[in-house]
């Protein structure tokens, strides 16, 4: 078996393994790695939840060693490009992570936060800066930052950046950044705008590519319940009380709504029904949406209500449910969706709200997915209860369930919470500086299905996928079917 020695890759940055506790390297770093350390251009055909951040960044941090220069004055010797600014904040926490040794600097500068502060972390230059491309080119024109020094650059889910609407600031930065440098190119798609892309950027580059999606979603399974609209934060309560059984154990759990409304709309009612859970969507302020994160990371609030986008991209560990509240328009983002669970190797479980207006979607991700989602029956009072709020009676149990333990997100009793005043919301204005992508806003409601992939609003202000013309992620393979 391969190790990450074999690989070629410098003490430090073996030393920081080990710290982080990997033992191997995932397929897509034992094809990256080695090309990459020869200083090769690279395109990797991936998707977050590959190890695709060490893939790049490993070698990355090592050909910065290796180079040797100083740092240079309002410049970076790595730039590493990301749609979003979780995922920014993400890669940069990586890099850290991974470069703790090798005495490599690093900054992260995203849209929704100070951009004076932004300015100062850039005034002496850094090693690494992970960035999204908005932010980027604010500075830029601000003279705050310049380009000239990059030795690697980096672009992290570049089809997602052009679903964003960040083609412009792609090809500027193209423009700005010295001819000779290294170039490692990412995409979990391939379309032909991307390839256009991947010529202009790279020379001659190494490709590798790994296919998640089909391993992922073999350990997926996946469950439908039929529903009313106007019934589904009934059931979502019922649930999440423990009030119905649902199969696996309830310990945190993904909710996607298809507008940043429809996930206001969520958290709003689960919060009269006492039950404590954040959204994370376009709307909200990046210290907001990180609060958040970390909220559902650290298991303090652990139900996220999230529209596509915003979630899209981000490792979030520890999902043992995602929830299709609303199905998605777009098949291929039901797999996006369902493979925030089953994570690092375990098991998850999706479950779907379908309402009779979502037929339509539902019968394009069985056709896309080749999945037979298997049925759950409803309470046996379900009706009673939405209709006269009636007492819920115990919950009827289903076969091979597993009974939830306790329920979820149930408030904790006022002396277990946090202090007033200590989480101090950042205010709700608008995250300023990423460039706003056009089509950035859904519509406000669930929509008839359409079969196009028209009002998918939510998430970094973003256009999130559309159209069906995307091909299936990573090449992707079939979610199992559990219909037994
Ligand atoms: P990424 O695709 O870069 O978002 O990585 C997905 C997850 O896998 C992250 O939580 C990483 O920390 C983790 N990871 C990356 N490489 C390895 C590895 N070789 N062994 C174990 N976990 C890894």
């Amino acid at each position: 078996m391969t190790t990450f020695a074999d690989l070629g890759l410098s003490q430090p940055v073996l030393q920081a393994l080990d710290m982080k506790g990997y033992s191997t390297p995932t397929p897509i770093q034992e094809q990256a790695i080695p090309a990459v350390l020869k200083g090769r251009d690279l395109l990797g055909i991936a998707q977050t939840g590959t190890g695709k951040t060490a893939a790049f960044m490993l070698p990355g941090i090592d050909r910065l060693r290796e180079n040797d220069k100083q740092i240079p004055f309002k410049s970076c010797r790595m730039l590493v490009l990301a749609p979003t600014r979780e995922l920014a904040v993400q890669i940069a926490d990586s890099a850290r992570d991974y470069g703790a040794l090798a005495g490599l600097k690093v900054q992260c500068i995203v849209g929704g936060t100070s951009v004076g502060k932004d300015r100062n972390k850039l005034h002496r230059g850094t090693d690494i800066l992970v960035a999204t491309p908005g932010r980027l080119l604010d500075l830029i024109d601000q003279k705050a930052l310049n380009l000239n020094g990059i030795e690697v650059l980096i672009l992290d889910e570049a089809d997602q950046m052009l679903d964003l609407g960040f083609i412009h600031a792609l090809r500027k930065i193209k423009e700005l950044a010295p001819k000779e440098r290294q170039t490692l190119f990412f995409s979990a798609t391939m379309p032909k705008a991307i390839k256009e892309l991947v010529s202009g950027f790279c020379n001659n580059p190494v490709q590798v590519s790994v296919t998640p999606q089909s391993t992922t979603a073999e350990r997926i399974d996946q469950y439908l319940f039929m529903v009313q609209q106007d019934e589904k934060l009934s059931l979502l309560e019922m649930i999440l009380k423990g009030r119905h059984d649902v199969p696996g154990t309830i310990e945190r759990v993904l909710i996607f709504t298809r507008t940043k409304h429809g996930a206001d709309r969520v958290v709003k009612r689960l919060s009269h029904a006492g039950i404590e859970s954040n959204a994370i969507h376009g709307n909200k302020s990046q210290p907001q949406r990180q609060r958040a994160l970390d909220e559902f990371r650290k298991g303090r609030v652990p139900i996220l209500i999230a529209t596509d986008v915003a979630a899209r991209g981000i490792d979030i560990p520890g999902v043992s449910h995602v929830i299709n509240y609303e199905l998605p328009n777009v098949p291929e983002q039901y797999v996006h969706r369902i493979g925030r669970t089953a994570r690092a190797g375990k098991e998850g479980i999706a479950i779907g709200f379908c309402a009779e207006d979502e037929r339509a979607y539902l019968k394009d991700i069985r056709k896309v997915t080749g999945a037979e989602l298997e049925r759950l029956p409803l309470p046996d009072n379900f009706r009673a209860v939405v209709e006269g709020e009636g007492p819920t009676k115990p919950a009827p149990r289903t076969p091979m369930k597993r009974v939830n333990p306790r329920p979820l997100g149930q408030r904790k009793p006022q002396g277990d919470r946090r202090p007033q005043g200590e989480r101090r919301p950042e205010g709700d204005r608008r995250p300023q500086g990423d460039r706003k992508p056009q089509q950035a806003h859904g519509s406000g409601g669930s929509g008839r299905p359409s079969g196009k992939g028209g009002g998918n609003g939510g998430g970094n202000g973003g256009g999130g996928d559309r159209g069906r013309g995307r091909g299936r992620p990573g090449g992707g393979g079939r979610p199992r079917s559990v219909n037994a």
